[in-house]
This record gives C-alpha cells, structure tokens and sequence, in this order.
C-alpha cells in the first residue's frame, strides 16, 4: 500500500460571521448620527479620526446606577474613577451629577483639585504616593486608602511631623472565588495582613481608620464575586467595632463592573451576555444589609465604578484608507485609526459599524490600523459590507481607557468632541500638533547643526 501523503495540522479561526444560536450578528447596521449629529459632518469639521463622547449618555448611565444602588441601599456615594477617563470635561459631567473623585496619582489628584473637587472628597488610592502627595492629602482632609505597610508607617511619621490626623482606609484583597486574585494590592484578608494593618492603625491612634476599601477585579463578569466580598468587608467592620468600639464609616467596593464590550474569545456579544449594574448592586446591597450592623451604624457604600458608566458613552469615528486582498484572499480593510489610540482592542472585539448606507452583500475581513506595526489590527475578523476608500466607520464602546491609554506613536493623537444634552458638538480635547509633542524636548546646542 502507498503511503499517505503527510499533511501538517492547521488551526483555522472560527468563522464569526455564521449564524450562532443567539441569530446573527448585528455589527452592520448603519449608524449615521451620534445623539443627532451626523457622523459625515463631525468628521469633517474635526478631522478623521476622532473621539465622540456623549453627555447625555455618561448622564443616563450615572443616574441609571445611582438610582438602582439607591433604591437597594440608604447611604450610597459615587466616586469617580479618573483613570478610567480623566478628560476635564468629562470628569466635570461627573461631578455635577454629583460624583466624588477617585484617583491613583498625584497628577490625577491636582486635577481632581483643579476641576474644584473639594479635597474632602478625593479618595486617594494606588500603591505610589510619595511622601509630598500624602503631605498634600492630608493638608486637603482626603481620604488615604493605604496600600502596604511602609505607606503605613510613612504616614504615620509624616502626621507625627504635621501633628495631623488624617482619616484613612486600607485596601483589602481577598479570595472572592475568582482567579487569578488581585492580591498585588492591598492587605489580605484571608492571611490575617489586613488585621494587622488595622491593629497597627488602632494600637498606633495617630491616624483615623474611616473606611475599607478593596477593588477586586477588572472587567468581573460574576456579581457574586462582589457578594463575597462584600460580606468580609462588612465582617472585618463589624469585628473592628467588637474589638475596638469603633464604627467604620464607609465601604468602599471599588469598581470593575463590566461594560457591554465584548471580550476576545466570547460566544455571544458582550451586549446580551455581561451582567446588570442591578445584579451587582443586589450581590452588594444583600451582602452589607444582611452582615448584622446596627441600622444607625450602616457603613456608607462607596463605589469607584468606572468603564461601565463610561464605554459606552465614547465613540471612535473613522475613515477607510485602502482595501486590499491578503495573500489567503481575505479582504483587509486599512483604516485611519490604530491599536495607539484604541489599546483595548487588544482584549476586545469592538462592535464596528458602517456610516453610511450600504447594499446586502457583506465579507468577513481583516480591519488594520495606520500604523507600520504588525500588531495594529483593530478586528481580526468582522463581517462587514464591503467598505471603499474614504467611507466612514463607528467604532462602539471606546468611552474607558482608550483615550488615557493611548499612546503617541507614529500617529498623532485626535480629537475628542463632546455632544451636549441639546446635540451641540463641542471639542473637549484639540488634535495633537507636531509642536504637542516636541513641547518637552531640548535639542543641546552641539547637535543644532548638521550639513547633509
Ligand atoms: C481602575 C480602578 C477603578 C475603576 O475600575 P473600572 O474597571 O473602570 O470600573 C476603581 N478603583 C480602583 C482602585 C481602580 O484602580
């Protein structure tokens, strides 16, 4: 008998355009106007790429998770995640809906204070606060969520030299069922560091323990997880009061909510399968009401949520550059904007959608960025209506991270305009310039000059 012909293994991607058990993907409906203003008009008087955030859907989201935290809970305050999106603007909606300000650095502090947050209402975290930002906090009452012991005892010395009392928290990590554990900061639970820092804290008396904090993940996709910990937040209150006689003022549960991107690797759209705000805020509201606190001694709930009352309130718009066939024949669509200013294209599959009217025929293909680097691709495979040069795309979901993620390479940055609660367009942040950039360099004398 003859011997086969050896073939080698190949891994095929699945192909994302087929009918799954939810029907069809619905990523190619048009999408021609953001809040009223037309996709065609904004691009053209701000220049392709650009940001689009809308007001009135930051607003709907806030007052949407106020309200069902509210309805659950009596003492709920809302922190605003600066990281998340720390455009001035943006913040500044936030604060007048009433949003506190959450940030991890001391430049995200100074514009909490510059947007005119009272200090009071700053809650610093993060693992880096140097001598001189704690120094600033406790001058301007904010609350200091401390994240390892030598901030610990830094801190202590430092209001020992200001003969100051500052309130503070500690950050707790814990086993909440989900791993990998967040537990780089923080003190644990489980492992008895987290008393340890209290005791401390206690037997020390400088400071004010107010508060507990933790954040227990990014993204969670499970809101039991925040039951779990809910409850040994409100179990290590409670014992600090049996211990001490000492009533903790506030939770603080963090963020991590999941938005309605859809992560790599999903079966369904991240729209139809990513929990609630409500099923979160039950898991958290059940775990503190049902711990046993007195009900005049019911800690406030704090929450830092941050993409979820975001994403989907920020837009990319874009233009096509070229089409071109790869050398498997699958189509790959060049466009204006790339992984620089759209890092978490790099953990999601950003629903995409045409700008503009189109005929039945739809192609799986390839969507790139700009950029000269192998790893700029924006969708490695979506179904779309054949897209031509100078066509105009939406990319969905881009509200949290991307813009204070993105990087200045090759590219330069865009601009981002925010649509007001009437459909006024207004630029909240102008388009980098070549003199953006070289703002900071210093070219030394002796390299001025050259003759080619
Ligand atoms: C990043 C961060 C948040 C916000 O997280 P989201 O996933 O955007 O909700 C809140 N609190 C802390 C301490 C953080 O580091």
């Amino acid at each position: 008998m003859e011997k086969k012909q050896y073939e080698r293994p190949i891994i095929k991607s699945l192909n994302q355009g087929l009918m799954n058990k939810f029907g069809t993907r619905t990523e190619y409906m048009p999408v021609t106007h953001i809040d009223g203003v037309a996709v065609n008009e904004l691009l053209q008087n701000y220049g392709s790429p650009l940001f689009v955030i809308s007001e009135r859907k930051i607003r709907e989201n806030y007052r949407n998770a106020k309200r069902i935290f509210e309805t659950r809970y009596p003492k709920v305050q809302f922190a605003w995640s600066y990281k998340t999106n720390y455009l001035n603007a943006v913040c500044n909606v936030f604060h007048q809906e009433g949003s506190w300000g959450e940030v991890v650095s001391r430049f995200e502090y100074e514009k909490a204070l510059k947007n005119g947050v009272p200090g009071s209402k700053i809650l610093f975290n993060g693992p880096d606060k140097m001598d001189d930002d704690l120094k600033v906090a406790i001058q301007n009452d904010s609350p200091i969520h401390i994240d390892h012991l030598d901030e610990l005892y830094r801190l202590i010395e430092i209001s020992n030299d200001m003969d100051a009392n500052p309130r503070v928290a500690i950050r707790v990590n814990m086993d909440t069922g989900i791993y990998p554990m967040w537990d780089r900061f923080g003190f644990n639970y489980e492992n008895g560091q987290a008393w340890d820092a209290i005791n401390k804290i206690m037997a020390n008396g400088r400071l004010r323990l107010v508060g507990l904090h933790c954040h227990i993940g990014t993204f969670m996709l499970a809101p039991s997880a925040y039951g779990i910990a809910a409850s040994k937040m409100s179990e290590l209150a409670l014992q600090i009061k049996n211990r001490y006689g000492k009533i903790i003022s506030y939770i603080d549960m963090g963020g991590g909510f999941a938005s309605k991107n859809t992560l790599k690797g999903s079966y369904g759209l991240g729209a139809d399968s990513v929990p609630e705000i409500s099923q979160y805020a039950e898991a958290i509201t059940s775990a503190l009401l049902n711990a046993g606190f007195d009900n005049e001694e019911l800690p406030y709930l704090y929450l830092e949520t941050g993409r979820a009352l975001i994403d989907d309130a920020g837009y990319l718009l874009g233009s096509v550059i070229s089409n071109k066939r790869l050398s498997d024949g699958r189509r790959a669509t060049i466009m204006d904007f790339g992984v620089n200013i759209m890092f978490t294209s790099f953990w999601y599959d950003h629903k995409i959608s045409p700008a503009q009217e189109f005929g039945h025929h739809t192609e799986d293909c390839v969507l790139y960025g700009p950029l000269c680097m192998n790893i700029d691709v924006i969708r490695e495979n979506v179904t779309l209506p054949p897209l031509k040069a100078g066509d105009h795309v939406v990319v969905h979901n881009v509200g949290a991270y991307n813009i204070t993620q993105s990087m200045q390479f090759i590219a330069l940055r865009p601009a981002v305009v925010m649509i007001d609660m009437k459909g006024q367009p207004h630029v909240i942040k102008r388009s980098e310039q070549l003199s953006t950039l070289e703002e900071g360099e210093v070219v030394p004398d002796y390299l001025s000059k050259f003759s080619l």
